[in-house]
């Protein structure tokens, strides 16, 4: 659009803003985007990338150990931190760099600079102290984890942030909160050997998932361990020479090397000078937009964790496209957020679609459940007694599959396809006409004949 610089400037260079400046520049719009800090956001600098590589790297221990039931002499071994982290850094740089190589290629511009409103067509950039004009913004620029705030002793505390640069592995540390972040890590760090609490205020770990999902997993976690203290929370951390101490509502005193809040994380707005531009904002400090992530302000937009609605990076790469495919192709697309499949990285995973048991219940009416927990056939063989849970929630109505919960191995990997069942509506039946591939532990969703009635439950309603 003639007039101004560019025809879209994009703020923030992570999943959602590079997926729409790549393809608003693919059309031949003039397009510029801003990052503060490292091309490739929370997902690929300090989000699900390197904390998967964490993941892997802990359930080494587990591997030994399983190894060991299948006539392996594993041997002495150990882990080394900080070469782990120099692998880590040094992948995470490249995926950066494929990042901003994407970018430029498309044509856009890739400014490394923090922008801010002056008003709602122009931007400074700070550093540089310049300002540039668009006839479009997309605000991009994510989340970031919040401390609570008025703890006192919270300043001796970390967040996600900073435990993926930690120097040194603590020897105790101490996880708090029960939602993705916190479990992840909480079994990352086990993994790699910390001796790990896990502190959460309520009365089972992961609220608002499937309620047997949250009672396997806790139980999971006890055959492994793993130390949980729920219903209780910080009062107060102090420094000491023996280390970090958590003092806990109810008294409980644990002593770590460090504290870790995941407690939520908050839309990153800070500084973007959104009063200037008129733009609205929620009481929770997210980005208010409608289905086409449209801003109060029509020729701005917003994507991804900044607007709060399901924040994973898949769901801010198909907002940011459709955005572009809205706005710089002529087909207004809304990305529909119902049925998103999920994963937590936790040891056992945990991966879901879909409607919770409670959900479909109270949404639907009659449902039917089909379950299967069982040993699976890998550690049973070495001796374990880890087990698997598989859940459909079934509307009776219809016979669709609503729901799938799968808590163990590989359940991230097999959520992907079963996603696309219960996105698709398919039924039961044409689950079960689905014919098995054996052995894998996926054939129990296919092989579930017979109606589940929980214990001292008359009926499957
Ligand atoms: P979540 O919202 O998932 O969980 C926050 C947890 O902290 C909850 O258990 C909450 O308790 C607890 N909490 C909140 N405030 C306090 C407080 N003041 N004191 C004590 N506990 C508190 O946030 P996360 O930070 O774990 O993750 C943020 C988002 O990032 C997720 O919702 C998810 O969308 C995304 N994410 C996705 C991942 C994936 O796909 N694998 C991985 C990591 C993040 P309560 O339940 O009682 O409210």
């Amino acid at each position: 659009m003639p007039g101004f610089d560019y025809d879209l400037f994009v703020i923030g260079a992570g999943s959602g803003g590079v997926r729409a400046a790549r393809l608003a520049a693919l059309s031949g719009a003039r397009v510029a985007v801003a990052e503060e800090y490292r091309p490739g956001g929370t997902c690929v600098i300090r989000g699900c990338v390197p904390k998967k590589f964490m993941v892997y790297a802990s359930e080494f221990t587990d591997h030994f150990r399983l190894a060991e039931g299948f006539g392996w002499s594993v041997g002495a071994r150990s882990f080394d931190w900080g070469r782990f982290m120099s692998l880590k850094d040094a992948e995470i740089a490249r995926l950066s760099g494929v990042y901003a190589a994407n970018l430029v290629k498309a044509g856009a511009d890739l400014i490394e600079d923090k922008a801010r409103f002056v008003d709602s067509h122009t931007l400074e950039l700070v550093g540089q102290g310049r300002r540039v004009t668009a006839a479009r913004i997309l605000i991009a620029t994510g989340g970031r984890p919040r401390l609570p705030a008025g703890l006192p002793g919270v300043e001796h505390a970390i967040t996600s942030n900073e435990a993926f640069q930690m120097a040194e592995l603590p020897r105790r540390i101490v996880v708090v909160g029960g939602g993705y972040i916190a479990v992840e890590f909480a079994c990352i760090f086990q993994g790699l050997g910390v001796e790990t609490t896990l502190v959460y205020r309520g009365t089972n770990i992961l609220r608002g998932f499937d309620e047997d999902v949250r009672a396997h997993l806790a139980d999971e976690f006890h055959k492994r361990g793993l130390a949980v203290r729920l219903s209780t929370q910080h009062e107060r951390i102090e420094k000491t020479e023996a280390g970090l101490v958590s003092h806990l509502r109810g008294g409980g005193q644990i002593v770590s090397d460090a504290v870790m809040f995941a407690t939520g994380r908050e839309p990153y707005v800070e500084g973007l000078g959104l009063e200037t531009a008129g733009v609205a904002v929620s009481e929770a400090g997210a980005i208010v937009v409608d289905d086409y992530s449209r801003t109060s302000v029509p020729h701005i937009w917003a994507v991804g964790d900044v607007t709060d609605r399901v924040n994973l990076t898949p769901v801010a790469i198909r907002e940011g496209a459709a955005f572009a495919q809205t706005e710089f192709y002529g087909k207004p697309t809304r990305f529909d957020h119902e049925t998103i499949a999920t994963a937590v990285f936790s040891q056992p995973q945990v991966a879901c679609v879909g409607l919770t048991e409670a959900e479909a219940r109270h949404g639907l009416g009659a449902v039917d459940i089909y379950r299967a927990a069982f040993r699976p056939m890998k550690t049973i063989f070495a001796g374990r007694e880890d087990r698997v849970l598989m859940k459909l929630v079934v509307e009776r109505a219809t016979d669709k599959v609503v729901g799938c919960h799968i808590v163990g191995p590989d359940s991230a990997e097999m959520i992907q396809l079963a996603a696309i069942a219960v996105k698709a509506g398919l039924t039961k039946a044409q689950w079960d006409a689905t014919c098995a591939v054996h052995p894998t532990l996926a054939e129990e969703l296919v092989t579930m004949r017979d109606v589940y009635v929980a214990p001292g439950m008359g009926g499957s309603t």
